[in-house]
């Protein structure tokens, strides 16, 4: 999730030829940026093995407690390590056995002081904390918790904090390269008579004398950091089950008391989105965690396993389209893109968020998908480019590295645009589906780098496609491909674009389809037909001009 309407006030600039890129200014980074956006030599020596967190959470007062029992396999041997968890919240205590440890505090990252750990040995370590957590005030695009009460006046509560991170409310190690490998219990001690919902299973409710209750939460798969979440509220559950590619998937709806019909019947989006996905990417990637969606007090988030929803029960994005085309309006725009992203962000996960645009821009490209499953190729083409509308490309996709610095906006629209646009350079729908596929197998339940997602598409397409990449992820400029007709010559080449840019375009010459393969120089070639035209479905643009004489 993460993305603001940014389509209804945003009018695409249009660049053409000539023009340079424009590219942010450079950030200035911190030393807390780095501690929170690097994998230091405090946090590269141990490998995640198991969260068990437990937090109790106190509406009154806006106040969570709570420990986490992380278990860690030794890499290299080390005696410091790193934990991350943000102001206001304070670490306690931190106990490994009997031994309370010393702790060395920089601002958000703390470092715990072990004996010296042994290569090849497991080990945990029980963090303490408390306090009055950040809280949300536009989630979930800042993040935090949101102390909201439902239309009876009951609690509801929920977090949510990607990009700023899942520390901002529990102690952990906030990187995204490491998971779990055997994933987490999340137990919530929820307020007398509210259900809290997490990840994964509910394995059991634990009634506690003061009359709270702990509702334990059982994830075994990988899970990411800022997928974990806590969703307090007056749940009912709707119960049922999806015959799906793996087998039987368990789906549950945890909605609030009042809205059970409305849920009934509106969510079935769902299971239509579990249909058209797992026709794409293959199997939903949790079915041993099984499959959620839990209404909350704001717009919708991915978490794992544990989709939230707050899309008002409306069709398209708060009943908007955000591509302009009517096709935004016939499906629920927070239950097929957040659940598209338990394929690219939940099971293919970024290592860095500089490299976000693995979750948006697939996820975003998903949207189109549903489409063309449901309502075919045409109507999804038109989505795709009525997305462009909020394209701005002022900025590359790609954000800094190991600073926790996330790229521009144009992940969500321009990353759709650029996996429809190397789908008309594959040219080969079966082929196009294989690697779509063949990413959700070959990276299952990891965490990658965009090299890596380019060079598996570049393979298994047979294609160098590295050029294309680097155009729309690493420049901010679109591609024109300049063309001008004199008599029976056509004269072309790409301009506004890198050095080495060099995508293969096809083209209609007086309605027979030729392949170009244009370059910045420019390229003569004898044609018997004036008429040229080129599919909109290549995110480029178009200019022909005219010359007075064939450039040298
Ligand atoms: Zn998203």
């Amino acid at each position: 999730m993460k993305k603001s309407i940014y389509a209804l006030v945003v009018l695409a600039s249009i660049q053409v030829s000539g023009q340079t890129a424009i590219f942010d200014e450079q950030e200035t980074y911190t030393r807390q940026d780095s501690l929170r956006g690097s994998i230091t030599p405090e946090r590269a020596w141990w490998d995640l093995k198991y969260y068990d967190l437990f937090v109790s959470v106190d509406p009154e007062n806006k106040f969570i407690s709570g420990r986490n029992t992380i278990t860690y396999e030794v890499l290299e041997s080390a005696r410091v390590m790193q934990i991350d968890l943000q102001e206001p919240m304070q670490i306690t205590k931190v106990t490994q056995g009997k031994d309370e440890l010393e702790i060395k505090h920089e601002g958000n990252a703390h470092f715990i002081q072990l004996p010296t750990q042994t290569k090849g040995s497991e080990g945990k370590v029980t963090v303490h904390f408390e306090g009055n957590p950040r809280e949300a005030i536009r989630a979930p695009w800042d993040g935090g918790y949101s102390w909201k009460k439902d239309e009876n006046g009951n609690h509801f509560i929920a977090t949510s904090n990607q990009g700023i991170g899942a520390s901002l409310w529990w102690p952990c190690k906030d990187h995204m390269y490491d998971e779990p490998d055997n994933g987490m219990t999340l137990s919530i001690q929820a307020p007398e008579k509210l259900t809290a919902v997490g990840n994964g299973r509910l394995e059991k409710i634990k009634k506690n004398k003061d009359g709270t209750r702990t509702f334990i939460w059982k994830v075994v798969n990988p899970i990411n950091n800022y997928g974990v979440n806590v969703n307090i509220g007056d749940y009912v559950n709707i119960s049922s089950k999806y015959e799906g590619e793996k087998g039987k998937l368990d789906v549950d709806f945890w909605v609030l008391s009042y809205n059970k019909d409305k849920a009934k019947e509106h969510f079935q989006d769902a299971f239509r989105t579990l249909e058209a996905l797992e026709h794409w990417f293959g199997p939903y990637p949790f079915y041993e965690d099984s499959y959620k969606l839990v209404e909350v007090p704001y717009l919708g988030m991915e978490h794992q396993s544990s989709v939230t929803y707050g899309n008002q029960y409306l069709k398209g994005y708060l009943g908007q389209d955000l591509s302009g085309t009517g096709w935004g309006l016939k499906w629920d725009y927070i239950i097929i893109h957040e659940t598209g992203h338990e394929w690219f962000a939940n099971n293919i996960t970024y290592k860095d968020v500089a490299d976000m645009w693995i979750h948006e821009g697939f996820t975003t490209y998903s949207e189109s998908l549903f489409i063309e499953y449901f309502y075919g190729k045409e109507a999804a083409s038109s989505y795709t480019q009525g997305l462009r509308l909020g394209i701005q490309n002022r900025e590359p996709i790609i954000g800094d590295y190991d600073v926790n610095s996330e790229g521009s906006r144009d992940m969500y629209p321009k990353g759709n645009n650029l996996l429809h646009t190397v789908r008309q350079v594959v040219n080969d729908d079966a082929k196009w589906r294989e690697i779509l596929r063949g990413l959700n197998k070959k990276f299952y339940h990891q965490t990658v780098t965009t090299s890596e997602v380019e060079s598996y598409i570049s393979e298994q397409s047979g294609i160098d496609l590295s050029n294309i990449f680097d155009q729309y992820l690493r420049d901010a400029r679109v591609p024109v491909f300049e063309y001008a007709i004199m008599d029976n010559r056509l004269i072309y080449r790409w301009t506004n674009c890198i050095e080495s840019f060099d995508m293969p375009v096809r083209v209609k010459i007086g309605g027979e389809e030729t392949l170009l393969k244009p370059n910045p120089s420019f390229q003569l070639m004898e044609i018997a037909d004036q008429n040229l035209s080129i599919s909109d479905d290549y995110y480029i643009y178009v200019n022909e001009v005219k010359i007075n004489k064939v450039p040298e």
